[in-house]
């Protein structure tokens, strides 16, 4: 079994590996429940020197990612008849819980991740299935909105959460407290609220529920 595959086409490669490579992820991977790939686009580039990006047409600032080398990076990285290629993109929908589940029901994700003025734009009509955005605020790269998409996913495979961590809903949020029970702040004795330390399952379910 190999599990979800997700897939990141990227200039950046490595930028991920730290944090794709702990806690939650890092388990996931070693038990086969998900595999996290990186592909360069320069490996797929097939100028002499390695270009990737070029000057936009009509003018203007910054330089565009080709559609050439990512283009053919998705090829390489599609292996699932059941995938679905997405593009970070500024203009795509938003991502948020509800997108999070049916997300989860492909058996690859493969991330197409901008940079500098972003991507040509036959890579958003012609290669991805859909484009994708983490809120409306502007990064450098896509490479952290794919992570952010990959970990709120991945989170949501049976198994990949471990006993120290719940599967928790949006809805069902709510404050939590741990020892000691008075902690001193800033001059300040600040206590657990008195319910949590009651015992008394229905008004902590009760209190819960409040938030
Ligand atoms: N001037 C460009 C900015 C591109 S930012 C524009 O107006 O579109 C560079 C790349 O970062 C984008 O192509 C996209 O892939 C990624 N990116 C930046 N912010 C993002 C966000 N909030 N969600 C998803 N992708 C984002």
């Amino acid at each position: 079994m190999c599990g979800m595959k997700f897939d990141i086409i990227t200039a950046f490669p490595n930028i991920l590996d730290s944090y794709t490579n702990e806690s939650i992820l890092k388990r996931a991977q070693e038990v086969s429940l998900i595999s996290i790939k990186t592909h360069d686009i320069r490996d797929y580039s097939e100028d002499k020197h390695n270009k990737i990006d070029d000057t936009p047409y009509g003018g203007g600032p910054g330089m565009v990612l080709k559609a050439g080398p990512i283009n053919r990076a998705v090829k390489a990285a599609k292996t699932e008849n059941n995938s679905r290629i997405i593009l970070m993109s500024l203009r795509g929908k938003k991502f948020d819980q509800k997108e999070a589940h049916r997300l989860v029901k492909y058996n690859q994700l493969i991330f197409i991740c901008g940079r500098y003025e972003g991507v040509d734009e036959r890579v958003a009509r012609y290669v991805a299935d859909e484009e994708m955005s983490i809120g409306d605020f502007v990064l450098s790269g896509g490479e952290l909105p794919a992570a952010v998409i990959t970990e709120g996913v991945a989170r949501l495979i049976p198994g990949v959460l471990g006993k120290t961590e719940s599967l928790e809903e949006i809805k069902g949020t709510y404050p939590v407290y741990t020892k000691p029970e008075v902690e001193k702040i800033n001059g300040e004795d600040r206590k657990v609220p008195e319910v949590l330390l009651s015992g008394d399952h229905k008004k902590i379910d009760e209190w819960r529920n409040s938030f």
